[in-house]
């Protein structure tokens, strides 16, 4: 017998959702994430995935999973400070410190978890957390769960971080107070303003913490948005995820020794959630080899993102000022992104919409996010669509 308030509560606020169009359908995905991908039988080139540099079908990951299966079974079995912490773990983050040009590191089940863990496990009630007001939700979340003060900036307001970083170090309130900020911004493509951060969270003797979910394996000669400005020494916090380009699953931090120490010992999710699966681990070990010794797919996917910015500009859509692949065709308004969507979906484009409040008001767009493994015989397909659905709505 199941609760009359929670069937109440429930009934409501999903029919308020759908009476809004805030519900979101999920079309499951039938069979692999690659550069084309099937739903519900029809085929689509595939504009949406974060999969980056095509990693998440390679051959050798596939491989290093099957053996690393067969070695270690499918789980890890415990909890990495009970006896999960298989010898590839330990790999992992030998790897990934070496990738990150740091001296240690420490991973995640996954990015989400990864931010919960490292910040809160950090900060408390006594601090504060200067916070782009773009940042990801798990940085959000890591955040609130640390009951630290949080101050939002401006997104990327440099003027506007240093006043704020100015009040909070002279209130006096405050024992630690760290800068947050995503390394790339997801819906825009924009980069963080890091030299500019570092330098006032030199002046204020703040730490500092990237999240850089969207440089990893991208900007940087693959090693991320803080090797790109050259600052690998100067942030205290690297994040990332091995969702994306390394196109696997977990997350990590990157620093100095004492503060991975610190967060093996204090972090909740490493104490108390099973360590990732050895299959996961060691295909992201291949990956960041991959990475680290050629930038054959870095470059393929540069290649391809100019491609596509070029076509999309030239056929004339607003594609906003995106400085990575991430490439948003903004519409503007909300129905009318919806609306597109949908009509290059039913062309054979897959580019997912993202309208407030995702994103402000009235800037309603279609994220596309290339890829290395598409084909340029795919992205002229993909812009011949857009082309078409564009100028039958009158956008272009
Ligand atoms: N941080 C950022 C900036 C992200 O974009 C994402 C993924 N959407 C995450 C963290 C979470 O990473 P994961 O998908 O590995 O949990």
């Amino acid at each position: 017998m199941s609760s009359e308030i929670l069937n109440e509560f429930l009934k409501e606020n999903l029919e308020d959702l759908k009476e809004k169009g805030l519900y979101n359908v999920i079309d499951p995905v039938e069979g692999a994430n690659g550069p084309v991908i099937t739903i519900a039988g029809r085929e689509l080139i595939n504009l949406s995935s974060n999969n980056y540099l095509g990693l998440a079908t390679d051959r050798r990951l596939i491989e290093a999973c099957i053996e690393a299966t067969k070695t270690y079974g499918v789980g890890a079995g415990a909890v990495r400070t009970i006896n999960g912490t298989l010898d590839i773990h330990v790999k992992l983050e030998e790897k990934l410190a070496e990738f990150k040009h740091t001296e240690a590191a420490i991973a995640y089940q996954s990015g989400f978890n990864c931010n919960m863990a490292a910040i809160s496990g950090v900060m408390d009630k006594h601090d504060a957390i200067l916070s782009d007001e773009l940042n990801h939700a798990s940085i959000i979340d890591g955040c609130r769960l640390s009951k630290a003060k949080i101050i939002p900036f401006i997104h990327s307001d440099m003027d506007d971080l240093r006043t704020k970083a100015r009040q909070a170090k002279e209130s006096g309130l405050y024992n630690k107070i760290m800068i947050i900020t995503d390394g790339v911004f997801s819906m825009d493509g924009d980069i963080a303003k890091l030299p500019e951060i570092v330098k006032i969270a030199k002046e204020f003797d703040l730490i500092t913490y990237v999240d850089d979910a969207h440089g990893s394996g991208v900007l940087g000669n693959g090693a991320g948005t803080v090797k790109h400005f050259g600052l690998s020494d100067k942030v205290d916090f690297q994040i990332g995820t091995l969702s994306k380009a390394i196109g696997v699953v977990g997350g990590y931090v990157a620093g100095k020794k004492d503060l991975i120490d610190w967060l093996k010992v204090r972090s909740r999710p490493f104490l108390f959630s099973t360590a990732a699966t050895p299959g996961a681990v060691a295909a992201s070990i291949e990956a960041i080899n991959i990475l680290m010794n050629s930038s054959e797919l870095q470059n393929k996917l540069w290649e391809n993102s100019d491609y596509l910015k070029k076509g999309l500009k030239e056929l004339g859509f607003d594609i906003g000022e995106s400085e990575t692949p991430i490439t948003p065709c903004i519409i503007g308004d909300e129905a009318k992104t919806q609306q597109f969507s949908k009509r290059l979906n039913e062309e054979g484009v897959y580019a997912k919409s993202i309208v407030f409040p995702t994103v402000p008001k009235g800037t309603g767009r279609v994220r596309n996010m290339p890829t290395a493994a598409h084909t340029k015989e795919m992205l002229d397909s993909a812009l011949a669509i857009y082309e078409k659905v564009g100028k039958e709505m009158s956008i272009i």
